[in-house]
C-alpha cells in the first residue's frame, strides 16, 4: 500500500494516475505506517514508511530539513534517461550534485535528475520533478508530436514501480493486460470517402487522379511501389469516367467486403466510425481548407453496408462532426446514426480529430459510450502518452481509447513520407511498446486504404499477422473500453478483521465476452537494479470475481 502525499488540487489526477497503475494506495493518513511514502506537490511533509519517493521539480522545505544538496531549477522540456528509456518532462525540474547512485540523468547535461540515498534508517529517492503535474500535462494538453514516439504515462508507471520494487518493497498491480493475452488491439476505420462517385469532379477526385498518375509513377521511382500496382491505379484512372457514369463499379464503395474479407479471414472484428450528415464542414475547424472536411455521404446513403457489418460482428460508431464542440450537435449527430443501427450504446471518434479539452465532458452529457479522438492527424504515437483507455480530467466518467496509427499519418507525403519498409519497423515498434508496457494499441486504416490509389492493403496485412502472432486481444472499440471499465471497477480492500492481507474484487457483472483481469505479484528486488519492464520476479494470476493480494495491507486503528 503507498500512502500519497500530493494538492487537494490534483486529487482527480492522482486519482487517474492509480486507476492506470492499479495498485493499492490512498491519500496518507498521518498516524499510519506505510511500506511506501509517495510525496509530491507543494505542501507539508508527513507520514512514515521505510520508503520514501519525494517528487518535487524544486527545491523544497524537505530538501532543508533533510540536508539534501540541491542543484539548478530548470523550466525548459527535457528529455531524462533511464535504462535506454526517454522519459520527456514538460515542467520544471531539479537537479541534484551527483553522489554516485544517479538513477535518472539529463539526456543531454547529464546531470543526475533522481537518485537512492539508502545512508538512513530509512531509504529516500529524491527526484527531481513532479510527477502529478506531469500527468496533468498528458493527460489535458498532451505531448507535441516531436516526442509523439514516447509513452511517457506508461514510463512515468514503470519508473514508479521499478523503484518500488528496487528498493525491496513487493507489490501488486492488475496490469492493462486482459488475461489469455499480451495486450489489446483495436481496429478501427474511419468512413470518410466510401465512393468515388458521389464526389463528381471535386478537389478529392482530382488529387485521386494526381496522386493515381503522377504520385504513383514517382513511388515506383522511388521503390516503394510495384510496376504492377502503379498499372492498377492508371487502370482505376482510365475507368473513372465510367465510374461517374454510373457504367462501371465504384472501387471505393466496396470497402466493406474488402475489410471484411481480410479480416474476417482471420476471425477479427473492427469499429467503423461512419459521418452523420452529408456536406457539412462544422464550426471552428483549424485548419487549413475547412471545407474539404464536408463529407460527401451522410450515414443514410450507407445504411445497408452499416446493418451489413454489424451482422459481421463488427462495432459502427460515430464520426463525429460538431460533436466535440456542442451537446446539441452531439445529441442530433448520434442520435441519425442510432437511428439507422437500433444501436443504444454508440462511440465516437471526430473527423479529422477536432477535439479539445472540454470535448470529452460534451460527448458525455450528450450520451456517448466513449471516444476515440485523441491521437495525431500528422505523426503516430502517444499524444496522452498512455496505452490505456484513460478518463479525462473533464470528464465523469466517459472513457477515452486513444488512437495511435493512422496510415494516412504514415504514407501521405505532407506527414511521416514513410515507404512500406520505414513504415513496417515503425508499427513493429509501436507492437514491441504494446507487448512491453500492455494496454491497446489504436489503428486507423481509412475506408478507402485498401482500394486504388493507396493500394495499403499489404501493409495493413502484415501488421495483422505481426499482431496474432504477438498475442493480441483484438477487440472491437466498445470491447475493449468495457474491458478497461472492468480493470477500473476493481477495488482493492483489507480481508476480514485480525488478517493484514488485502483482496482484489470486482464488484460488478462483466459480459462473457470480455477477457479476465489479472493480479501481478511483484517480489522485491533488494538491489539497487531499476529496469524498466519491470519483468524480473512477478507472478500473473488470472482472476474474474476476487483474490488474495498475499502482500501486507495495513490494518486501521480504530
Ligand atoms: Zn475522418
Amino acid at each position: 500500500m503507498i500512502g500519497v502525499i500530493a494538492d487537494w488540487a490534483d486529487l482527480e489526477v492522482v486519482r487517474e494516475f492509480f486507476e492506470l497503475f492499479k495498485t493499492p494506495w490512498e491519500p496518507c493518513q498521518k498516524d499510519q505506517e506505510y511500506a511506501v511514502l509517495l510525496s509530491a506537490g507543494n505542501g507539508p511533509f508527513y507520514g512514515n514508511a521505510k520508503l520514501v519517493l519525494y517528487y518535487a521539480g524544486r527545491k523544497t522545505h524537505y530538501d532543508d530539513s533533510n540536508q539534501i544538496e540541491t542543484g539548478r531549477q530548470r523550466h525548459n522540456t527535457c528529455i531524462l534517461s533511464y535504462q535506454g528509456d526517454r522519459i520527456p518532462i514538460y515542467g520544471d525540474t531539479l537537479t541534484f550534485p551527483d553522489g554516485g547512485s544517479s538513477i535518472l540523468r539529463d539526456e543531454d547535461s547529464r546531470e543526475c535528475v533522481a537518485y537512492v540515498d539508502r545512508s538512513k534508517h530509512r531509504v529516500l529517492v529524491r527526484i527531481g520533478y513532479d510527477l502529478f503535474s506531469e500527468i496533468r500535462t498528458l493527460l489535458a494538453a498532451g505531448q507535441p508530436p516531436v516526442n509523439a514516439k514516447l509513452p511517457a504515462l506508461e514510463l512515468h508507471i514503470a519508473f514508479l514501480r521499478n523503484l518500488i520494487t528496487g528498493c525491496g518493497v513487493p507489490l501488486v498491480e492488475i496490469p492493462p493486460v486482459p488475461a489469455g493475452h499480451r495486450f489489446i488491439v483495436c481496429l478501427t476505420h474511419d468512413i470518410d470517402h466510401p465512393s468515388i462517385r458521389q464526389h463528381q469532379w471535386d478537389h478529392t477526385t482530382l488529387g485521386f487522379v494526381q496522386r493515381a498518375v503522377l504520385g504513383s509513377l514517382r513511388n515506383v521511382l522511388r521503390g516503394r511501389m510495384s510496376a504492377r500496382d502503379m498499372l492498377k491505379n492508371w487502370l482505376a484512372v482510365l475507368k473513372l469516367p465510367f465510374v461517374q457514369l454510373g457504367l462501371a463499379k465504384d472501387f471505393w464503395r466496396d470497402f466493406d467486403d474488402r475489410y471484411l474479407a481480410l479480416e474476417k479471414g482471420l476471425g477479427l472484428r473492427s469499429t467503423f466510425f461512419v459521418i452523420p450528415f452529408k456536406n457539412r464542414p462544422g464550426r471552428n475547424v483549424r485548419r487549413p481548407s475547412p471545407h474539404y472536411r464536408a463529407a460527401r455521404y451522410g450515414a443514410q446513403d450507407i445504411a445497408d453496408t452499416m446493418q451489413k457489418l454489424l451482422a459481421a460482428g463488427c462495432e459502427v460508431g460515430l464520426h463525429g462532426i460538431d460533436a466535440w464542440l456542442d451537446v446539441d450537435a452531439a445529441r442530433q449527430e448520434l442520435a441519425e446514426i442510432r437511428r439507422l443501427t437500433r444501436l443504444s450504446e454508440l462511440g465516437v471518434r471526430m473527423h479529422w480529430l477536432c477535439f479539445d479539452q472540454q470535448s470529452p465532458l460534451t460527448l458525455e452529457k450528450a450520451g456517448a459510450a466513449y471516444d476515440s479522438t485523441v491521437g495525431y492527424n500528422e505523426t503516430v504515437g502517444y499524444r496522452a502518452g498512455t496505452t490505456q483507455a484513460y478518463k479525462p480530467l473533464a470528464a465523469k466518467r466517459l472513457l477515452e481509447l486513444p488512437l495511435h496509427v493512422m496510415d494516412t499519418a504514415m504514407y501521405y507525403a505532407a506527414y511521416l513520407d514513410l515507404s512500406p519498409r520505414e513504415g513496417k519497423a515503425l508499427l513493429g515498434r509501436m507492437v514491441d511498446n504494446a507487448e512491453r508496457l500492455g494496454g491497446c494499441l489504436t489503428i486507423n486504416w481509412h475506408d478507402r486504404s485498401l482500394a486504388p490509389e493507396r493500394l495499403w492493403d499489404v501493409s495493413y496485412r502484415e501488421l495483422l499477422q505481426d499482431l496474432k502472432t504477438r498475442g493480441a486481444w483484438f477487440a472491437t472499440a466498445g470491447q475493449a473500453v468495457g474491458w478497461f471499465q472492468k480493470r477500473r471497477s476493481a477495488i482493492y480492500e483489507t480481508k476480514a478483521e485480525a488478517t493484514q492481507t488485502g483482496c482484489a474484487r470486482v464488484p460488478a457483472e462483466y459480459g462473457d465476452d470480455l477477457p479476465g483481469l489479472q493480479l501481478r505479484r511483484h517480489s522485491a528486488q533488494g538491489s539497487e537494479e531499476f529496469g524498466t519492464n519491470g519483468s524480473a520476479g512477478y507472478v500473473d494470476v488470472p482472476f474474474d470475481d476476487s483474490i488474495d493480494t498475499s502482500v501486507p495491507f495495513p490494518t486501521r486503528r480504530q
